[in-house]
């Protein structure tokens, strides 16, 4: 997958330049990259749209390769699409908070819940009391018991003969006079959705008035979870979504799909059988997942600082020679307006935050940088390889070749002679050749 994407990649960047049918091209593979993890049909389909629009519509000109642009740009818009970012258990409410748990049956609810508590007491130092509302299956209250007691959470004392909403009433009462944070209710799930599980669901929901309606699925049943979702969506109304088997789903489409058809956030990921293997849901890395190339999209990432590694290793020679001329400076403000502007070289390396600095404060944008780069233009090979004979009469000749002020060519000067300084200094250390050489 991710080979086959640093591909089309490959492709685009020789390409140089960004037409429709580049990105037609990326997007049928991106297509197959989400198909392939598992996102359901319609979602790829919306979202290959709207990428597709977005990419075209990009000016690449003055960013990095195309082929690097329209991954990040997919990238970007998966994250934007599962969430952007992590999103907790809400308990902003009067305790005890009611967290309904839902979903089918062998989802992982009874475990989930426990897994909750668990997170509750050790990360955010709450109580909770946790109930079964499972009356389907007999040994479904005694399993949250064990838990409780494995997990050191108090469970609601086990009633025979009770109705699901006959324990829940008592489980808020419970919470109530027993001053708990939160109480965690674990409902029954059925093999499939029925009308029956969902009454029962819905008036649960009805009479605790939960703050929180968490909906469990299963990640490993793709498209399953995704139908899941949206009828309980439908039917009772869920406020985040908790994926469980995380740890066996290498491809995180369902994430996709459910977010995308429910709108609701995935809140947290099951990650195994233990109590503690919960985890906070991260879009970054779910993305990551979906599309195989978590590499390819944080070389992305440095490929918009990127520079001519040739010419930084042979401007790092220069350097250590403390030979930076105004031609050197040149192939410098080129690479900025490569890159977008501000920035560049100096911004990339570290340490050079001052230099980054002080070029900030001369305002140098990419107009600044056109005027400068027309100012070292109209100067003769011989006055950019030794600015020390520029006199009066020379600078006055060059502000006229370039339609500027002397002032500003005297700018020019002293910021070079500052950059040149600061570089033969560095270089005389050894440390701007090793992080030039690094980059290289
Ligand atoms: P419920 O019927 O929805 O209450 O499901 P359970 O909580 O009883 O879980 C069913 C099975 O799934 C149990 O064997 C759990 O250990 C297992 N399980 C639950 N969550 C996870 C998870 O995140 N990862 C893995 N590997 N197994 C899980
Ligand atoms: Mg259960």
């Amino acid at each position: 997958l991710s080979d086959r994407l640093s591909g089309v990649l490959d492709k685009l960047t020789r390409r140089g330049s960004l037409t429709d049918s580049d990105v037609s091209e990326a997007m049928r593979e991106v297509r197959r990259a989400l198909l392939e993890a598992d996102v359901a049909l319609d979602v790829v389909k919306d979202f290959t749209e709207k990428v597709k629009a977005k990419a075209i519509g990009q000016d690449v000109v003055k960013s990095v390769t195309p082929g690097q642009m329209v991954v990040k740009i997919v990238h970007d818009e998966l994250v934007a699409m599962l969430g952007s970012t992590a999103e907790p258990i809400d308990l902003n409410a009067t305790p005890p908070v009611a967290i309904l748990m839902v979903g089918l049956q062998g989802s992982g609810k009874t475990t989930t819940t426990a897994k909750i508590g668990y997170r509750l007491k050790t990360r955010f130092k709450k109580k909770a009391l946790m109930a079964s509302l499972d009356t389907r299956r007999p040994a479904a209250q005694e399993q949250l018991r064990v838990l409780g007691e494995q997990t050191e959470i108090d469970t609601l004392p086990i009633v025979a003969g009770q109705t699901p909403l006959q324990i829940a009433k008592r489980a808020l009462e419970a919470a109530r006079l027993g001053g708990y944070d939160a109480v965690l209710l674990d409902t029954a799930g059925r093999v499939t959705i029925d009308e029956e599980l969902m009454d029962e669901v819905a008036e649960v929901r009805g009479v605790t008035q939960p703050h929180e309606v968490l909906l469990v699925a299963d990640s490993l049943t793709g498209q399953d979870a995704v139908n899941t979702a949206k009828a309980f969506d439908g039917r009772i109304g869920i406020s985040g979504i908790v994926l469980t088997r995380a740890d066996g789903d290498g491809r995180g489409g369902a994430a996709l799909s459910m977010r995308a058809v429910t709108g609701k956030p995935i809140k947290l990921l099951g990650v195994g059988e233990k109590w503690d293997a919960l985890e906070d849901f991260h879009p970054e890395r779910v993305a990551g997942r979906i599309l195989g190339m978590g590499d390819v999209v944080s070389l992305v990432e440095k490929a918009a600082q990127t520079i001519d590694a040739e010419k930084a290793k042979s401007i790092a020679q220069k350097m250590r020679k403390g030979a930076f001329d105004l031609e050197d400076l040149a192939d410098q403000l080129k690479q900025m307006q490569k890159l977008g502007g501000m920035g560049g070289l100096m911004g990339m390396l570290p340490g050079m935050g001052k230099i980054k600095s002080q070029l900030a404060d001369a305002n140098i944008d990419d107009k600044i940088i056109k005027r400068q780069h027309a100012i070292i233009t109209s100067m003769t090979p011989k006055e950019r390889r030794n600015p020390k004979i520029l006199d009066g009469k020379r600078k006055r000749r060059i502000a006229a070749g370039s339609g500027t002020k002397v002032e500003d060519v005297n700018r020019l000067i002293k910021m070079h002679r500052q950059m040149a300084d600061m570089m033969k200094a560095m270089g005389k250390k050894g440390m701007m050749g090793r992080m030039l050489g690094g980059m290289g």
